[in-house]
């Protein structure tokens, strides 16, 4: 791919000491590697310290620095969706504020990508953390990778590389950050990894402890209902409760053959509270997907329910269709909606 331009999205959270540092590498590793910046864009996560000052000064000093600044801390997931949103680059790279993600990486991750794949993700082979980040973190990557079919030995690194059309379609929010590699493999973009040199922490402290795992294991049954089920919830829901019913009948009709043959009673067997727990459950359970099918058709409108790879023959039928969609510059026919998914 020549001629791109590449997008740093940097979320920043007190992170002040680092930035000059990071800023000047980011323009040596794009400078020795002849590439073109489309900007550097820090995102201040409601900062308490002089971070955003800093990146003010940057931004006198160099035009391709733009900033957005939170009123509060509102998250990584959050910072990284408004960079994503206000990013322009064809490639766009996250790396963290802490310089211990190395912007040398960068040719790596962009050779990765002219390899075909649509999302590079990092892979802190030897990393710098402390033990109980990392013993943790390599059963999180195992589970995740075996959950969601996307393997990466590392989905919580924080430096990656998108194609810009990848970000289009993804939707972030909690602390969906780290599973972005995995929302884009469910919509069948190709993902990748490469390794990186991990730096150990200079300045200020991790934002980050032993929760993040906690939340991550939960995270990945939201990313993983939200992918396979999350148009058709009562196909899991009413799947569920079906088979809760069909077990709790199974045991109601013995009970009632017993009862009919006269094989003594029935009210003290355990099997009859069971049965109609699961009967009754089983049904609670079918109502819930119903409610959820109810909740998505109202918000399917706005969602794009499918991911189109390439097109042809569109500029021959209609030269305008260009200009439908804001960020879609290419010769692409506009595809929101959801009449055929
Ligand atoms: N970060 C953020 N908002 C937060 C927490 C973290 O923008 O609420 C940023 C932080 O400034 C850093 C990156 O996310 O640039 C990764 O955070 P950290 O280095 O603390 O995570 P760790 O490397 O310890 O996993
Ligand atoms: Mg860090």
């Amino acid at each position: 791919m020549s001629g791109r331009r590449i997008s740093f999205v940097i979320p920043s959270y007190n992170e002040e000491e680092s930035l000059d540092q990071l800023h000047a590498e980011l323009h040596a590793a794009t400078q020795g590697a002849g590439l073109e910046i489309a900007e550097i864009l820090f995102v201040d996560d409601g900062s308490r310290d002089g971070t955003w000052a800093k990146i003010q000064q940057l931004s006198l000093r160099d035009p391709l620095v733009k900033a957005i600044r939170f009123r509060r801390n509102f998250g990584k997931a959050a910072a990284l969706s408004a960079g994503f949103g206000a990013a322009t680059g064809d490639v766009v790279f996250t790396l963290d504020a802490d310089l211990q993600d190395d912007p040398a990486e960068i040719p790596n991750f962009l050779a990765k990508l002219d390899e075909g794949f649509d999302v590079v993700s990092g892979w802190k082979r030897r990393r710098h953390d402390p033990w109980h980040k990392v013993g943790p973190s390599r059963i999180f990557n195992r589970m995740v990778s075996w959950v969601s079919g996307c393997r990466l030995h590392d989905h919580n690194c924080g430096f990656k590389a998108y194609r810009r059309e990848v970000l289009d379609e993804v939707e972030l929010y909690g602390e969906l950050h780290r599973f972005v590699p995995v929302l884009a493999h469910a919509r069948g973009f190709r993902v990748s990894e490469v390794v990186v040199n991990h730096r150990s922490r200079v300045h200020g402290r991790s934002k980050y402890g032993f929760s993040r795992f906690i939340k991550g294991f939960l995270d990945i049954m939201t990313v993983q209902f939200l992918s396979r089920f999350g148009q058709r919830p009562l196909h899991l829901l009413g799947g569920i409760g079906l088979v809760f019913i069909a077990v709790g009948v199974v045991g109601l009709l013995f009970l009632a053959g017993l009862w009919l043959l006269d094989r003594g009673p029935i009210g003290t067997r355990p099997l009859l509270p069971y049965s109609a727990l699961l009967v009754g459950l089983g049904t609670q359970l079918i109502c819930f997907g119903v409610l959820a099918e109810l909740l998505t058709s109202y918000h399917i409108r706005d969602v794009k329910t499918y991911s189109v790879a390439d097109r042809v023959g569109w500029s021959r039928v209609s030269p305008s269709v260009d200009s439908v969609e804001g960020r879609d510059r290419s010769s692409r026919p506009p595809d929101r909606g959801n009449s055929d998914a």
